[in-house]
Protein backbone atom coordinates (compact mmCIF):
# COMPACT_ATOMS: atom_id res chain seq x y z
CA UNK A 1 0.00 0.00 0.00
CA UNK A 2 1.82 3.52 -1.06
CA UNK A 3 -0.19 6.79 -0.07
CA UNK A 4 -0.01 7.38 -4.00
CA UNK A 5 -2.69 5.21 -4.88
CA UNK A 6 -4.95 6.10 -1.72
CA UNK A 7 -4.70 9.63 -2.85
CA UNK A 8 -5.47 8.29 -6.73
CA UNK A 9 -8.63 6.43 -5.49
CA UNK A 10 -11.66 7.61 -3.93
CA UNK A 11 -12.90 5.98 -0.29
CA UNK A 12 -15.32 3.50 -1.77
CA UNK A 13 -17.95 0.70 0.08
CA UNK A 14 -15.71 -1.42 2.58
CA UNK A 15 -12.23 -0.97 0.44
CA UNK A 16 -11.05 1.91 2.88
CA UNK A 17 -10.13 1.94 6.23
CA UNK A 18 -8.70 4.85 8.69
CA UNK A 19 -5.58 4.35 10.70
CA UNK A 20 -7.37 4.94 14.53
CA UNK A 21 -3.90 6.45 15.70
CA UNK A 22 -3.45 9.15 12.80
CA UNK A 23 -6.67 9.09 10.74
CA UNK A 24 -4.73 8.75 7.39
CA UNK A 25 -7.02 6.89 4.98
CA UNK A 26 -6.11 3.38 3.50
CA UNK A 27 -7.02 1.26 0.69
CA UNK A 28 -7.66 -2.66 1.95
CA UNK A 29 -5.93 -4.82 0.20
CA UNK A 30 -5.64 -8.50 0.65
CA UNK A 31 -2.86 -9.57 2.41
CA UNK A 32 -0.59 -12.83 1.75
CA UNK A 33 -1.48 -15.31 4.75
CA UNK A 34 0.09 -14.45 7.84
CA UNK A 35 0.35 -11.08 6.55
CA UNK A 36 -0.22 -7.79 8.79
CA UNK A 37 -0.89 -3.98 7.51
CA UNK A 38 0.60 -1.50 9.40
CA UNK A 39 -0.04 2.53 8.87
CA UNK A 40 2.27 3.92 6.31
CA UNK A 41 2.60 7.13 8.60
CA UNK A 42 2.63 6.39 11.91
CA UNK A 43 3.35 2.65 11.77
CA UNK A 44 -0.09 1.82 13.95
CA UNK A 45 -1.23 -1.77 13.64
CA UNK A 46 -4.34 -1.77 10.99
CA UNK A 47 -5.45 -5.25 9.83
CA UNK A 48 -4.02 -9.18 9.70
CA UNK A 49 -4.84 -11.82 7.39
CA UNK A 50 -4.82 -15.02 9.69
CA UNK A 51 -5.63 -18.28 7.93
CA UNK A 52 -8.63 -20.10 9.39
CA UNK A 53 -8.67 -17.50 12.23
CA UNK A 54 -12.24 -17.95 13.23
CA UNK A 55 -11.51 -21.72 14.15
CA UNK A 56 -8.33 -20.92 15.68
CA UNK A 57 -9.95 -18.39 17.86
CA UNK A 58 -12.69 -20.71 18.49
CA UNK A 59 -10.38 -23.54 19.98
CA UNK A 60 -8.42 -20.93 22.00
CA UNK A 61 -11.10 -19.01 23.43
CA UNK A 62 -12.51 -22.83 24.42
CA UNK A 63 -9.19 -23.71 25.87
CA UNK A 64 -9.43 -20.44 28.00
CA UNK A 65 -12.83 -21.28 29.09
CA UNK A 66 -12.31 -24.72 30.68
CA UNK A 67 -8.48 -23.31 31.99
CA UNK A 68 -10.63 -20.33 33.75
CA UNK A 69 -13.15 -22.94 35.23
CA UNK A 70 -10.57 -25.14 36.45
CA UNK A 71 -8.48 -21.85 37.77
CA UNK A 72 -11.70 -20.72 40.08
CA UNK A 73 -12.45 -24.38 41.32
CA UNK A 74 -9.19 -26.13 42.68
CA UNK A 75 -6.76 -24.55 45.24
CA UNK A 76 -4.89 -22.24 44.03
CA UNK A 77 -1.84 -22.14 46.59
CA UNK A 78 -1.54 -23.77 49.59
CA UNK A 79 1.37 -22.32 52.67
CA UNK A 80 2.90 -24.20 55.52
CA UNK A 81 3.40 -21.47 58.14
CA UNK A 82 5.05 -22.91 61.59
CA UNK A 83 3.39 -26.36 61.46
CA UNK A 84 0.37 -24.42 60.22
CA UNK A 85 -1.17 -25.20 57.05
CA UNK A 86 -3.31 -23.13 55.09
CA UNK A 87 -5.28 -23.90 51.71
CA UNK A 88 -6.46 -20.89 49.49
CA UNK A 89 -8.55 -20.52 46.48
CA UNK A 90 -7.84 -17.71 43.51
CA UNK A 91 -10.44 -15.33 45.15
CA UNK A 92 -9.03 -15.61 48.63
CA UNK A 93 -7.22 -12.17 48.04
CA UNK A 94 -10.69 -10.45 46.65
CA UNK A 95 -12.30 -11.58 49.30
CA UNK A 96 -10.09 -10.87 52.28
CA UNK A 97 -9.50 -7.41 51.28
CA UNK A 98 -13.55 -7.24 51.30
CA UNK A 99 -13.60 -8.22 54.86
CA UNK A 100 -10.72 -6.08 56.06
CA UNK A 101 -12.86 -3.17 54.88
CA UNK A 102 -11.43 -2.52 51.74
CA UNK A 103 -14.13 -3.23 49.63
CA UNK A 104 -13.20 -1.17 46.09
CA UNK A 105 -9.84 -2.85 45.96
CA UNK A 106 -11.23 -6.30 46.44
CA UNK A 107 -14.06 -5.47 43.65
CA UNK A 108 -10.74 -3.92 41.01
CA UNK A 109 -8.76 -6.99 41.99
CA UNK A 110 -11.86 -9.24 41.61
CA UNK A 111 -12.98 -7.48 37.96
CA UNK A 112 -9.65 -7.18 36.24
CA UNK A 113 -8.44 -10.97 37.54
CA UNK A 114 -11.96 -12.95 37.13
CA UNK A 115 -15.09 -11.00 36.17
CA UNK A 116 -13.43 -9.27 32.93
CA UNK A 117 -11.64 -11.91 31.56
CA UNK A 118 -14.46 -14.53 32.12
CA UNK A 119 -16.59 -11.74 30.39
CA UNK A 120 -13.88 -11.39 27.48
CA UNK A 121 -14.00 -15.26 27.13
CA UNK A 122 -17.55 -16.18 26.94
CA UNK A 123 -18.17 -12.84 24.97
CA UNK A 124 -15.63 -14.07 22.28
CA UNK A 125 -17.41 -17.17 22.26
CA UNK A 126 -21.02 -16.19 22.13
CA UNK A 127 -19.98 -14.15 18.75
CA UNK A 128 -17.58 -16.87 17.58
CA UNK A 129 -19.40 -19.71 17.88
CA UNK A 130 -22.78 -18.60 15.43
CA UNK A 131 -20.42 -16.45 12.81
CA UNK A 132 -18.63 -19.72 11.81
CA UNK A 133 -22.28 -21.67 11.43
CA UNK A 134 -22.87 -18.22 9.26
CA UNK A 135 -25.30 -16.17 11.46
CA UNK A 136 -25.41 -13.45 13.94
CA UNK A 137 -26.78 -13.65 17.43
CA UNK A 138 -29.10 -11.87 19.03
CA UNK A 139 -26.99 -8.01 20.14
CA UNK A 140 -23.70 -9.68 18.55
CA UNK A 141 -22.59 -5.92 17.72
CA UNK A 142 -22.77 -5.18 21.83
CA UNK A 143 -21.58 -7.89 23.45
CA UNK A 144 -18.47 -7.66 20.34
CA UNK A 145 -18.09 -3.79 21.97
CA UNK A 146 -18.18 -5.07 25.42
CA UNK A 147 -15.56 -7.31 24.78
CA UNK A 148 -13.17 -4.94 23.01
CA UNK A 149 -13.64 -2.15 26.12
CA UNK A 150 -13.05 -4.84 28.85
CA UNK A 151 -10.01 -6.31 26.95
CA UNK A 152 -7.55 -3.59 28.51
CA UNK A 153 -8.91 -4.44 31.75
CA UNK A 154 -8.36 -8.18 32.12
CA UNK A 155 -5.23 -8.32 34.03
CA UNK A 156 -4.43 -12.07 34.25
CA UNK A 157 -0.48 -11.33 33.32
CA UNK A 158 -0.09 -8.88 35.55
CA UNK A 159 -2.05 -10.79 37.95
CA UNK A 160 0.75 -13.59 37.44
CA UNK A 161 3.77 -11.70 37.98
CA UNK A 162 2.10 -10.69 41.27
CA UNK A 163 1.65 -14.08 42.32
CA UNK A 164 5.09 -14.53 40.87
CA UNK A 165 6.45 -11.81 43.58
CA UNK A 166 4.41 -13.18 46.05
CA UNK A 167 5.88 -16.20 45.64
CA UNK A 168 9.35 -14.71 46.63
CA UNK A 169 8.22 -12.89 49.28
CA UNK A 170 6.83 -14.98 51.45
CA UNK A 171 10.12 -17.75 50.89
CA UNK A 172 11.54 -17.24 54.02
CA UNK A 173 8.56 -16.94 55.85
CA UNK A 174 6.45 -20.27 54.84
CA UNK A 175 6.67 -23.12 52.52
CA UNK A 176 4.68 -22.65 49.38
CA UNK A 177 3.08 -24.98 47.62
CA UNK A 178 1.70 -24.78 44.13
CA UNK A 179 -2.29 -25.81 43.75
CA UNK A 180 -3.94 -26.99 40.47
CA UNK A 181 -5.54 -23.71 39.53
CA UNK A 182 -1.83 -21.74 39.65
CA UNK A 183 -1.37 -24.59 36.74
CA UNK A 184 -4.39 -23.90 35.26
CA UNK A 185 -3.88 -19.85 35.58
CA UNK A 186 -0.55 -20.15 33.87
CA UNK A 187 -2.06 -21.60 31.11
CA UNK A 188 -4.85 -19.71 31.05
CA UNK A 189 -2.31 -16.62 30.33
CA UNK A 190 -0.72 -18.09 27.83
CA UNK A 191 -3.78 -19.02 25.93
CA UNK A 192 -5.97 -16.21 26.24
CA UNK A 193 -2.72 -14.25 24.61
CA UNK A 194 -3.07 -16.67 21.79
CA UNK A 195 -6.57 -16.18 21.32
CA UNK A 196 -6.41 -12.07 20.57
CA UNK A 197 -3.28 -12.69 18.52
CA UNK A 198 -4.72 -15.48 16.43
CA UNK A 199 -8.22 -13.09 15.86
CA UNK A 200 -8.20 -11.38 12.50
CA UNK A 201 -11.38 -9.40 12.90
CA UNK A 202 -12.57 -9.36 9.57
CA UNK A 203 -14.14 -12.69 9.96
CA UNK A 204 -16.51 -11.17 12.62
CA UNK A 205 -17.77 -8.15 10.51
CA UNK A 206 -18.44 -9.57 6.99
CA UNK A 207 -22.18 -11.07 8.51
CA UNK A 208 -23.40 -7.82 9.31
CA UNK A 209 -25.50 -5.64 7.20
CA UNK A 210 -25.51 -2.02 6.68
CA UNK A 211 -22.37 -1.66 4.99
CA UNK A 212 -20.23 1.34 4.46
CA UNK A 213 -22.03 4.54 2.91
CA UNK A 214 -18.51 6.89 2.88
CA UNK A 215 -19.00 9.70 0.56
CA UNK A 216 -16.64 9.21 -3.07
CA UNK A 217 -14.12 11.88 -2.72
CA UNK A 218 -11.02 12.84 -4.61
CA UNK A 219 -7.33 13.58 -3.21
CA UNK A 220 -7.52 11.65 -0.16
CA UNK A 221 -5.38 12.30 2.72
CA UNK A 222 -7.36 11.83 6.41
CA UNK A 223 -11.00 10.30 7.10
CA UNK A 224 -11.52 13.65 8.53
CA UNK A 225 -10.56 15.58 5.48
CA UNK A 226 -13.71 13.89 3.81
CA UNK A 227 -15.93 14.16 6.52
CA UNK A 228 -15.97 10.55 7.10
CA UNK A 229 -15.07 8.64 10.51
CA UNK A 230 -13.91 5.27 11.58
CA UNK A 231 -15.56 3.10 13.71
CA UNK A 232 -13.99 2.37 16.55
CA UNK A 233 -15.58 -1.16 17.14
CA UNK A 234 -15.72 -2.37 13.89
CA UNK A 235 -13.75 -0.33 11.67
CA UNK A 236 -16.84 1.12 9.32
CA UNK A 237 -16.20 4.03 7.72
CA UNK A 238 -19.01 5.94 8.51
CA UNK A 239 -20.23 9.34 6.43
CA UNK A 240 -20.56 12.25 8.71
CA UNK A 241 -21.99 14.87 6.60
CA UNK A 242 -24.77 14.75 4.18
CA UNK A 243 -27.86 12.08 3.80
CA UNK A 244 -25.45 9.24 4.61
CA UNK A 245 -24.94 10.98 8.09
CA UNK A 246 -24.32 8.84 10.93
CA UNK A 247 -26.58 11.08 13.06
CA UNK A 248 -23.54 9.88 15.95
CA UNK A 249 -24.10 6.28 15.97
CA UNK A 250 -22.24 3.62 13.49
CA UNK A 251 -24.76 1.77 11.28
CA UNK A 252 -23.47 -1.73 11.80
CA UNK A 253 -22.56 -1.98 15.43
CA UNK A 254 -24.33 1.16 17.11
CA UNK A 255 -21.35 2.01 18.74
CA UNK A 256 -20.87 6.10 19.05
CA UNK A 257 -19.27 7.42 16.40
CA UNK A 258 -17.00 10.79 16.35
CA UNK A 259 -14.25 11.72 13.77
CA UNK A 260 -11.95 12.81 17.49
CA UNK A 261 -13.09 11.65 21.14
CA UNK A 262 -15.25 14.18 22.35
CA UNK A 263 -13.25 16.83 24.51
CA UNK A 264 -10.18 14.86 24.70
CA UNK A 265 -7.53 16.71 25.57
CA UNK A 266 -10.08 18.71 28.28
CA UNK A 267 -10.95 15.44 30.28
CA UNK A 268 -7.49 13.84 29.92
CA UNK A 269 -6.51 16.74 31.61
CA UNK A 270 -8.90 16.63 34.32
CA UNK A 271 -7.74 12.61 34.76
CA UNK A 272 -4.15 13.75 34.89
CA UNK A 273 -4.63 16.04 37.49
CA UNK A 274 -6.79 13.96 39.79
CA UNK A 275 -4.22 11.26 39.34
CA UNK A 276 -1.12 13.39 40.83
CA UNK A 277 -3.55 14.28 43.82
CA UNK A 278 -4.15 11.06 45.05
CA UNK A 279 -0.67 10.01 43.74
CA UNK A 280 0.80 11.91 47.14
CA UNK A 281 -1.22 10.12 49.55
CA UNK A 282 -0.81 6.62 47.61
CA UNK A 283 3.00 7.35 48.46
CA UNK A 284 2.54 8.55 52.41
CA UNK A 285 0.12 6.52 53.84
CA UNK A 286 1.08 2.50 54.07
CA UNK A 287 0.10 -0.27 51.69
CA UNK A 288 0.12 -3.19 53.60
CA UNK A 289 0.94 -4.37 57.36
CA UNK A 290 2.99 -7.00 58.20
CA UNK A 291 2.22 -8.37 61.94
CA UNK A 292 4.67 -11.26 63.32
CA UNK A 293 4.41 -12.13 66.82
CA UNK A 294 2.08 -9.59 68.20
CA UNK A 295 4.51 -6.51 66.37
CA UNK A 296 2.93 -4.45 63.62
CA UNK A 297 5.22 -3.26 60.78
CA UNK A 298 3.44 -1.37 58.02
CA UNK A 299 5.21 0.08 55.03
CA UNK A 300 4.45 2.37 52.42
CA UNK A 301 5.41 1.57 48.37
CA UNK A 302 8.92 2.98 48.75
CA UNK A 303 9.64 1.62 52.02
CA UNK A 304 8.48 -1.93 50.59
CA UNK A 305 11.32 -1.38 47.51
CA UNK A 306 13.86 -0.37 50.39
CA UNK A 307 13.12 -3.13 52.65
CA UNK A 308 13.60 -5.70 49.14
CA UNK A 309 17.01 -4.32 48.70
CA UNK A 310 18.21 -4.47 52.17
CA UNK A 311 17.15 -8.02 52.17
CA UNK A 312 19.19 -8.58 49.22
CA UNK A 313 15.84 -8.80 46.07
CA UNK A 314 17.22 -6.46 43.72
CA UNK A 315 15.09 -8.10 40.87
CA UNK A 316 11.66 -7.88 42.93
CA UNK A 317 12.84 -3.72 44.38
CA UNK A 318 13.44 -2.92 40.87
CA UNK A 319 10.34 -4.87 39.88
CA UNK A 320 8.29 -3.11 42.59
CA UNK A 321 9.86 0.12 42.03
CA UNK A 322 9.62 0.53 38.27
CA UNK A 323 6.00 -0.52 37.96
CA UNK A 324 4.62 1.48 41.12
CA UNK A 325 6.57 4.73 40.95
CA UNK A 326 8.39 5.20 37.47
CA UNK A 327 5.37 3.72 35.11
CA UNK A 328 2.80 6.14 36.66
CA UNK A 329 5.06 9.57 36.86
CA UNK A 330 6.47 8.98 33.56
CA UNK A 331 3.09 8.30 31.99
CA UNK A 332 1.65 11.52 33.77
CA UNK A 333 4.30 13.41 32.30
CA UNK A 334 4.62 12.27 28.77
CA UNK A 335 0.46 12.43 28.86
CA UNK A 336 1.18 16.03 29.88
CA UNK A 337 3.67 16.28 27.20
CA UNK A 338 1.73 15.35 24.50
CA UNK A 339 -1.28 17.46 25.65
CA UNK A 340 1.13 20.46 25.60
CA UNK A 341 2.28 19.46 22.26
CA UNK A 342 -0.88 19.62 20.97
CA UNK A 343 -2.11 22.54 22.46
CA UNK A 344 0.85 24.71 21.22
CA UNK A 345 0.03 22.96 17.72
CA UNK A 346 3.45 21.52 17.43
CA UNK A 347 4.60 19.78 14.50
CA UNK A 348 7.51 17.63 15.92
CA UNK A 349 8.20 14.13 15.56
CA UNK A 350 4.31 13.62 15.06
CA UNK A 351 5.32 9.78 14.42
CA UNK A 352 7.66 9.34 17.50
CA UNK A 353 5.13 10.95 19.71
CA UNK A 354 2.67 8.35 18.64
CA UNK A 355 5.06 5.39 19.65
CA UNK A 356 5.50 7.55 23.08
CA UNK A 357 1.38 7.21 23.49
CA UNK A 358 0.82 3.68 22.23
CA UNK A 359 3.87 2.44 24.67
CA UNK A 360 2.34 4.24 27.84
CA UNK A 361 -1.17 3.02 27.06
CA UNK A 362 0.00 -0.47 27.24
CA UNK A 363 2.64 -0.18 29.79
CA UNK A 364 -0.04 1.33 32.28
CA UNK A 365 -1.63 -1.79 33.66
CA UNK A 366 1.85 -2.94 34.93
CA UNK A 367 1.32 -0.83 37.46
CA UNK A 368 -1.36 -3.03 39.01
CA UNK A 369 1.31 -5.35 39.91
CA UNK A 370 1.60 -4.28 43.53
CA UNK A 371 -2.23 -4.37 44.57
CA UNK A 372 -2.31 -7.97 43.19
CA UNK A 373 0.64 -8.36 45.65
CA UNK A 374 -1.12 -6.95 48.62
CA UNK A 375 -4.09 -8.57 47.84
CA UNK A 376 -2.21 -11.91 47.36
CA UNK A 377 -0.53 -11.50 50.63
CA UNK A 378 -2.99 -10.32 52.54
CA UNK A 379 -5.74 -13.60 51.12
CA UNK A 380 -2.56 -15.95 52.01
CA UNK A 381 -0.84 -14.77 55.40
CA UNK A 382 -3.77 -14.95 57.69
CA UNK A 383 -2.57 -16.40 60.83
CA UNK A 384 -4.05 -13.94 63.34
CA UNK A 385 -1.14 -12.67 65.96
CA UNK A 386 1.37 -15.52 64.97
CA UNK A 387 1.66 -13.58 61.28
CA UNK A 388 -0.59 -12.09 59.18
CA UNK A 389 -0.36 -9.07 56.39
CA UNK A 390 -3.11 -6.44 56.64
CA UNK A 391 -3.94 -3.99 53.51
CA UNK A 392 -2.91 -0.61 54.41
CA UNK A 393 -5.33 2.83 53.13
CA UNK A 394 -2.68 3.64 50.63
CA UNK A 395 -3.58 0.69 48.39
CA UNK A 396 -6.98 2.05 48.29
CA UNK A 397 -5.41 5.58 47.06
CA UNK A 398 -2.48 3.83 44.34
CA UNK A 399 -5.52 1.67 43.33
CA UNK A 400 -7.64 4.91 42.30
CA UNK A 401 -4.15 6.09 40.67
CA UNK A 402 -3.79 2.83 38.31
CA UNK A 403 -6.87 3.52 37.51
CA UNK A 404 -7.73 7.11 36.63
CA UNK A 405 -3.88 7.01 34.56
CA UNK A 406 -5.09 3.92 32.95
CA UNK A 407 -8.22 5.97 31.89
CA UNK A 408 -6.40 9.29 31.17
CA UNK A 409 -4.29 6.83 28.51
CA UNK A 410 -8.21 5.67 27.10
CA UNK A 411 -9.44 9.43 26.89
CA UNK A 412 -6.78 10.60 24.94
CA UNK A 413 -7.32 10.64 21.28
CA UNK A 414 -3.48 10.43 19.66
CA UNK A 415 -5.02 11.75 16.20
CA UNK A 416 -4.92 14.83 17.69
CA UNK A 417 -0.96 14.59 17.19
CA UNK A 418 -1.27 14.58 13.49
CA UNK A 419 -4.45 17.24 12.79
CA UNK A 420 -1.46 19.79 13.35
CA UNK A 421 0.77 18.33 10.93
CA UNK A 422 -2.20 17.96 8.39
CA UNK A 423 -3.14 21.88 9.32
CA UNK A 424 0.61 22.74 8.82
CA UNK A 425 0.74 21.53 5.19
ZN1 LIG B 1 -1.55 5.97 11.35
ZN1 LIG C 1 -19.09 0.06 14.02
Amino acid sequence: MNLDEIKKGTPADGKWIACHECDLLHQHTKLPDGGKALCTRCGAFLYQNIPNSIEKAIALNLSAFMLLIMANCFPFLSLEISGRFVENYFLSGALMLYRQGMGEVGFLVLVTSALFPFLTITGMLYVLLPAKLGYRPWQMPRVYRMVTLLKPWSLISVFMLGVLISFVKLLDLATIIPGISLYAFIGLMVVMAAAQANLDTSVIWPFIKGDSKSKTTKGVTTAVAQNVAACHTCGLMVSQTGKNASHGHCPRCETPVHSRKPNSAERTWALIFSAILLFIPANFYPVMTVIQIGQEYPSTILGGVVHLIESGMWILALIIFFASIIVPVLKLIILSFLLISIQRKSTWRSRDRTLLFRVTEVVGAWSMVDIYVVAILAGLVNLGALSTIKPGIGVIFFGAVVVITMFAAHSFDPRLIWDNAERSK
